[in-house]
């Protein structure tokens, strides 16, 4: 056995990587507001932003805000590598939202049952809410008619 003392390990969350192509939507967050990338020429909806269309390699684009709904493609649950913070078993979907591009982020607190409760295509809403690290994120939350079932 060695006496010599841990190196610290890596935060297991690194920080976020805000670049001039995806600072819209951070700053978008920040004010509440899920807003999604949509080509200028070709007016495809894509997300995560990129400078480039995918479809038709336009460099123009604006963007169109989410109206924060959607249906669960598929979740995970995690249970390590754990981040001071963040409740564990961490479930983390993966949204099909209305507009048509696709979101991961977190659930709020499922409540009793936990993942349990959750179901293919069943309808979640977006919101924001602070994460441990500061960033003001979207989160997700089953949708009100599913909250109560
Ligand atoms: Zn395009």
């Amino acid at each position: 056995m060695s006496d010599t003392p841990a190196a610290p390990r890596p935060t297991s969350v690194p920080p976020l990587i805000v670049t001039q192509d995806n600072e819209f939507w951070f700053a978008g967050a920040r004010e509440g507001r899920l807003l999604i990338q949509r080509c200028g020429d070709c007016g495809t909806l894509r997300h995560p932003p990129g400078p480039v269309c995918p479809h038709c390699r336009s460099f123009e684009w604006d963007t169109v805000e989410s109206a924060r709904r959607g249906t669960l493609h598929s979740w995970t649950v995690v249970h390590k590598p754990q981040d001071p913070g963040f409740r564990y078993p961490l479930v983390v979907g993966l949204v099909d939202l209305a507009e048509g591009t696709r979101l991961v982020a977190d659930f709020d607190d499922l409540g009793e049952g936990g993942a349990d409760r959750l179901r293919i295509d069943m309808p979640v809403e977006v919101f924001f809410g602070e994460h441990p690290h500061g960033e003001t994120l979207p989160r997700l939350r089953l949708a009100a008619e599913e909250a109560g079932a």
